[in-house]
């Protein structure tokens, strides 16, 4: 029997990056897995790439009847769930001076109201024993420059994974937080230019104890040790930075 063998979950922003990560993991190991995203074509893609065992749904986190489909989705295909993954995020620099209330708007709905109606519209799917992952950063903790939005939404997951944790006791649902640190997904690339995320990545390797970056095999194995091994453990963050944050 493989390791995940007879566990459902469902991961959202699961077509690329960290979650398609966790989706590759699960997926190999025997679970039934959903992903989700905003792009079908991406989303299709990826899943071409991870497998039989893999549904690819198309649901924005942010639009609260695209969730209430997507809680239909998993109860016709799976019935119930052993694991969410809360991995759907806009990571995105934005300059104090210049940031627009829309920039503000857009990445608080999917980060932060995107989260919370994730978990609360798939909580009655979530079987005894089930755990829940948010997907925080280590800018929950860290004055950074362009990032006071970003790193704000994050600090308001930490707190809800306790707050959440606490509301799903009685269900007998673990509810916890992964914190990557820089982990090379291609997202800088696609948010700044080439230069300037290599200047940035060069930075981060340098600052970094173990200098270099994190991969999102590393964040999916921590993730799926809070969602399925640590039985008594919710309300908690596991940090995952290489030692940033720490050392
Ligand atoms: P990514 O851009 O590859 O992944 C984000 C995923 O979320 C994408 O698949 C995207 O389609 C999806 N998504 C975005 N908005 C959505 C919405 N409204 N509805 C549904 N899906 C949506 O980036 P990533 O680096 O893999 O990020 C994954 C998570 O990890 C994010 O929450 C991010 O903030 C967090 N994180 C990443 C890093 C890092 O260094 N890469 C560090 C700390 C935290």
């Amino acid at each position: 029997m493989s390791r995940y063998s007879n566990k459902n979950a469902v991961i959202t922003g699961g077509g690329s990056g960290i979650g398609f990560g966790m989706a590759k993991l699960l997926a190999e190991g025997g679970a039934r897995v959903m992903i989700t995203g905003r792009s079908q074509s991406a989303l299709d893609a990826a899943r071409e790439q991870l497998g039989q065992n893999v549904v690819a749904v198309r649901s924005d986190v942010s639009v609260l009847s695209d969730l209430d489909a997507l809680a239909d989705r998993v109860k016709d295909e799976f019935g119930s769930l052993h694991g969410l993954f809360v991995n759907a995020g806009i990571t995105r620099t934005m300059p104090f001076a210049s940031t627009t209330e829309t920039e503000y708007d857009e990445l608080f709905a999917t980060n932060v109201k995107g989260a919370f109606f994730t978990v609360q519209r798939l909580a009655p799917l979530l079987s005894t024993g089930a755990g829940v992952v948010l997907t925080t950063s280590v800018a929950n903790v860290m004055g950074m420059t362009d990032a006071g939005v970003y790193s704000a939404g994050k600090a308001a997951l930490r707190s809800m994974t306790r707050s959440l944790a606490r509301e799903l006791l009685a269900q007998g649902v673990r509810v916890n937080a992964v914190s990557p640190g820089p982990i090379d997904t291609g997202t800088l690339e696609k948010t700044m230019t080439a230069a300037a995320a290599a200047e940035f990545k060069a930075e981060r390797v340098a600052a970094n104890p173990m200098q270099r970056f994190g991969t999102p095999a590393e964040i999916a194995t921590a993730a799926a040790f809070l969602a399925f091994d640590a039985t008594y453990t919710t309300g908690a963050e596991l940090v995952v930075d290489g030692g940033a944050t720490q050392l």
